[in-house]
């Protein structure tokens, strides 16, 4: 059996001459949290729709637990999505919202939906009618409401938007909670990479309707480190005086004349003069602090379009 729970190859959609994606293969494994990432207008909306059955390609292919995707496929039953607007009805309450879905699906288990509330932490707004729920309780029931019928696979589209910080904090709780206790995989987008990269276990950075780069959390986070640069005529022997006067053991050799140091930044300069002193040659030293959204907007060439 396939690892993939979700791939994609050179998935494409064009609208009359605008190519809204193009070309995109990803690759999402079973009980992943994928983040994907790209400014407004990116593509991000057109992929979740078209993975959950709302658009079709134009060309390429979407295969969902190793099975290729076609229009009435019922392999989309096994996918909850959240995109847009939740469609949420005012006039009821939580409960009620969600045994309406539970009603169209057909089932109909004791408990069931007070546990899909739990999920989400509403299970205590009672007889409030949503029309009173804050932003970020309407995005979380918008969250059970995609739970309904226990699918593997969570598209959820923007989730946090518009949310203030304590909502976007407990849909983050609530996301991480169902990755961890029911291993579903789950797929969400944003533009705010500081934001997805708090929950996520990889990341998929579109462009224009490209995908730009897919990396893994950890090694974004590795990429994004406070570190020292140091460009250097002897990298031994530079190591040998950073481990000797500064104790320094967090380093990395990257080639043969870089290397990073990822402790003691603040050293910087003592450690410029003490190489110079052990007469090693330094092309240059410098403390790198990218930040997550730098390396965002590095990758995708500014951010005049935002
Ligand atoms: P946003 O966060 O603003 O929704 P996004 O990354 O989700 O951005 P998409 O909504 O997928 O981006 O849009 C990608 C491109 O396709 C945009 O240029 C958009 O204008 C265009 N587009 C999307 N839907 C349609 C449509 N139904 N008809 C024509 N063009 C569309």
């Amino acid at each position: 059996m396939t690892d993939y729970i979700l791939e994609t190859k050179n998935l494409t959609k064009t609208y009359g001459d605008k190519q809204a994606i193009d070309q995109i293969s990803i690759q999402i494994k079973r009980g992943a949290i994928y983040g994907l990432i790209g400014r407004n207008g990116a593509g991000k909306t057109t992929l979740l729709k078209i993975i959950s059955g709302l658009a079709f390609q134009t060309d390429g292919e979407v295969l969902l637990f190793g099975e290729k995707t076609a229009k009435t496929s019922n392999l989309l039953e096994r996918v909850g999505v959240l995109i847009e607007a939740p469609g949420l009805y005012p006039n009821l309450t939580a409960y009620e919202n969600v045994r309406l879905k539970c009603i169209a699906y057909g089932i109909n288990r004791e408990g069931y939906i007070t546990s899909l509330l739990e999920q989400v932490g509403l299970d205590y707004t009672g007889e409030k009618k949503t029309r009173h729920f804050s932003l970020g309780m309407k995005q979380r029931l918008a969250i059970a409401l995609a739970l309904v019928g226990e699918p593997d696979l969570l598209l959820l589209d923007e989730p946090a938007n518009g949310l203030d910080p304590q909502g976007i904090i407990e849909i983050r709780e609530v996301l991480l909670k169902l990755s961890k206790e029911q291993n579903i995989t789950i797929i969400i987008s944003s533009h705010i990479l500081e934001e997805l990269a708090k929950i996520v276990t990889r990341i998929g950075i579109i462009d224009e309707g490209k995908l730009l780069e897919e990396i893994d959390k950890d090694e974004l986070l590795e990429k994004t480190k406070d570190k020292i640069e140091i460009k250097t005529g002897d990298v031994e022997k530079t190591i040998v005086v950073l481990e000797e006067q500064f104790g320094i053991e967090k380093l990395k050799v990257i080639d043969q004349e870089t290397l990073y140091v990822y402790e003691k930044i603040e050293e910087s300069g003592a450690m410029n003069k003490a190489l110079v002193n052990a007469g090693i040659i330094i092309h240059s030293l410098a403390i790198n602090r990218e930040s997550l959204e730098d390396y965002f907007i590095d990758l995708t060439g500014g951010g005049s379009h935002v």
